[in-house]
């Protein structure tokens, strides 16, 4: 398309809660690099259009070449593969560098993609700003008001919670969604919330 920089309006940069991974009924596999720490772990950096649908898969030349290698410790810390079987990460980071990284290429070739994928991580410090409202992985019940609230005071910008159940129904806290700009610098206030389907008090799990 003549003169389109960028085929896409902004990203959702989305971090998964390990406990509300695991507990579910499909359950998890730890990674074969150990059992991750109890924080939030990223899960990708979507980019998305203004209405809601999203780009994927768009550029089978461009494959994951794991030319990463000195982020592969960060990575391994901060991007953890939960899903089953075990894996060391590979898999998971060339799924999302597939799927997603390859709509943004235009604006981040692959080691940009995952530098500022954790870059956001750090500057978002999630687990700490809820910690910092007396939000925690306690299992205990939360106002999912609460959670927005504490994020949007920290962050600035009002996140997209998404819930999942446990194998006893609960409805808990599962995944959280930030809006960034094209360049994957700054947080933005998020042209779109994604639907969330959480119950108005929400369960965070210990892990
Ligand atoms: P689910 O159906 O579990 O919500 O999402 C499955 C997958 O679809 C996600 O892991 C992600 O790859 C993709 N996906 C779901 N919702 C969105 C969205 O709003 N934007 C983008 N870019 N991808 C999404
Ligand atoms: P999505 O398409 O939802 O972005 O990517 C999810 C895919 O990555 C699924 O195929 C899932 O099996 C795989 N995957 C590997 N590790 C994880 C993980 O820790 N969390 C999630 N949500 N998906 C993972
Ligand atoms: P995918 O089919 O893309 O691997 O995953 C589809 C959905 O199932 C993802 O959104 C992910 O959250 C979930 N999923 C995939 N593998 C696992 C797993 O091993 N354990 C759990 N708890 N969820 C999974």
């Amino acid at each position: 398309l003549l003169c389109a920089s960028q085929d896409f309006d902004f990203f959702y940069f989305v971090q998964q809660w390990p406990g509300s991974y695991c507990d579910t009924k499909q359950s998890c596999c730890y990674p074969t690099t150990g059992k991750p720490a109890a924080d939030f772990g990223i899960h990708g950096l979507w980019p998305n259009y203004n209405n809601g649908n999203y780009p994927s898969n768009c550029d089978s030349g461009n494959p994951f070449n794991q030319k990463i290698s000195d982020l592969m410790s960060s990575l391994q810390k901060n991007w953890p593969t939960l899903a089953c079987p075990s894996g060391d990460g590979n898999k998971f980071w060339s799924h999302e560098w597939e799927k997603h990284g390859t709509c943004s290429e235009s604006e981040l070739d692959q080691h940009d993609y995952f530098e500022a994928s954790l870059k956001l991580k750090e500057k978002a410090n999630l687990l700490q700003v809820l910690k910092n409202a007396g939000i925690k992985p306690d299992d205990e019940f939360y106002e999912l008001d609460s959670i927005e609230e504490a994020i949007k005071d920290a962050i600035g910008y009002t996140p997209g919670i998404e819930c999942n159940v446990d194998g006893s129904r609960n409805s808990q806290l599962y995944q959280i969604y930030l809006c960034v700009d094209t360049s994957a610098s700054e947080f933005i206030e998020c042209p779109m919330l994604p639907k969330g389907r959480c119950a108005s008090r929400v369960q965070f799990p210990k892990f």
